[in-house]
């Protein structure tokens, strides 16, 4: 018979914050965990005496380091990745016409993979656990990747069945195929990777969907127990064409509203060209609404977050893919997050608000928020006993942070990607000592290259030089 593996880990002296619903922070706290599984969490001094003898290996010295619930992404491209840098700073058109979709119609099974694996190695560094795809074209080549990794997704297939202007490759895909494709992704992937993974439906944007796919896909979600990841209300003109062709008041939202769509397992992407009403629309509705800051202000605008937050939205956080936001760090965002909508409250309310948005929120959207968001909020999210064990370790004695006198504000205002050390997800150290462990690094980095410029010379993408290159 094999020998059980005693996996007991002690972390011990260090800032543990737990998010939980009581905002506890242990200034010298301590973590125990085992398997999966988080089983303590309390003051040093006690757990030490409680479980030392049980945690021989395992127990870490944190040396004052701090402890955080893994980071939740609510919106990433990982098939996206291998097209950083290709549609910087063009208009919106040629982004999505003469970069996009060439790219995405000519992506390979195995670039979806590559693709997926170098996206996780930047969401790893920036301390994500788990995150939400957006929409991609390979779902089961994600999934390899995924498990390979050692994160938690909720995938996430790209579904479109009308629309004018897509690539000739991509045929447009019945409703009926849609969602029966979706539904054989779901049985094939859903729960697996130690429950690692999940199968989500998607809805790339209303403008490629029927009410058909929008109202089949609402009702298999519920069906399948599952969420939906939709773009919504990304630009003016998608409002101002559900105006003209769904006659509606206002826009999207109004328009999901009116035929029920709108529902708690809706995870809606962006959000930015909302109405006061439409913000009613979805609290009431508790839909959750995934802000991705850089995107947002590359590409659509200020999104309402403040008036979100005041009616009791969740709001979690997101990088959107790499054409339009180029990094995938989370901690980027939430600096981002709050800097932009303290900005936007001078802008639009004339006056500056420097409390709008404080570091402690920015911390909730980046993790519990983020939970609730993926609808995963009983297992992940919050560092508390019977929780899946995903952390990270934060070394703030750098340049970057040093001194820290307000260690929540620090962790927003202050802290870089490089200062996480180190990553656990699902009991399994993902990265430590800021080395990824499940991967190799150096061999995913060699690929990626190879085969974007192999990705670009197929789709017929080519980057005009700037400046003057000799
Ligand atoms: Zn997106």
């Amino acid at each position: 018979m094999e020998k059980k593996i005693n996996k007991v880990t002690l972390l011990h002296s260090g800032m543990i914050v737990t998010m939980d619903s009581q905002n506890r922070v242990y200034r010298n706290g301590a973590i125990l965990i085992d398997g999966d599984t988080i089983i303590d969490i309390g003051q040093s001094s006690q757990l030490l005496y409680n479980y030392q003898d049980h945690a021989h290996s395992g127990i870490i010295d944190l040396q004052g380091k701090i402890v955080l619930p893994g980071f939740i992404n609510t919106h990433v491209h990982t098939s996206q990745q291998l097209a950083r840098g290709i549609a910087d700073d063009v208009d919106l058109l040629t982004w999505l016409h003469k970069r996009i979709w060439p790219y995405e119609s000519n992506m390979t099974e195995e670039d979806s993979y590559i693709s997926t694996l170098l996206c996780g190695i930047e969401l790893i560094r920036s301390g994500v656990t788990c995150f939400a795809e957006a929409g991609g074209q390979h779902v089961s080549e994600m999934a390899r990747a995924v498990e390979q990794l050692g994160l938690r997704a909720c995938l996430t297939q790209s579904t479109m069945d009308c629309g004018q202007g897509l690539p000739e490759k991509w045929a447009l895909h019945t409703t009926e195929y849609c969602i029966q494709s979706q539904k054989q992704l779901y049985d094939k992937h859903h729960d697996t990777a130690d429950g690692r993974i999940k199968i989500w439906l998607g809805v790339r944007q209303i403008m490629n969907a029927t009410d058909k796919l929008l109202l089949e896909t609402r009702d298999t979600a519920k069906e399948l127990k599952t969420g939906i990841h939709m773009h919504v209300a990304e630009i003016p003109y998608e409002n101002e064409l559900v105006v003209n062709t769904r006659e509606v008041a206002h826009g999207t939202v109004t328009y999901l509203e009116k035929i029920k769509v709108l529902e708690g397992n809706l995870l809606a992407a962006h959000s930015v060209w909302v109405s006061d009403n439409e913000i009613d629309f979805l609290s009431k509705a508790k839909v959750k609404v995934s802000h991705c800051p850089a995107a947002a202000m590359r590409m659509l605008g200020f999104a309402p977050i403040k008036e979100m937050l005041d009616a009791g939205i969740c709001v979690s956080l997101g990088t959107d893919g790499a054409p339009s936001n180029n990094r995938m760090s989370i901690v980027d965002e939430m600096y981002l997050a709050s800097l932009i909508n303290k900005g936007r409250e001078a802008f639009t309310k004339g006056t500056t608000d420097p409390t709008a948005l404080p570091a402690e929120t920015i911390l909730k959207m980046a993790t519990i928020n983020g939970a609730e968001s993926v609808l995963w909020d009983n297992e992940i999210g919050s560092l508390q006993a019977r929780k899946r064990a995903d952390l990270i370790i934060v070394d703030p004695f750098s340049w970057s942070m040093v001194p820290v006198n307000d260690c929540i504000s620090s962790l927003v205002y202050c802290m870089r990607t490089e200062n996480i050390e180190s990553v656990m997800c699902n009991g399994q150290w993902i990265m430590k000592d800021r080395k990824i462990l499940t991967v190799n690094e150096g061999d995913v980095l060699l690929s990626a290259k190879k085969a974007s410029s192999e990705l670009l010379r197929r789709a017929g993408i080519t980057i005009p030089s700037r400046m003057n290159v000799i």
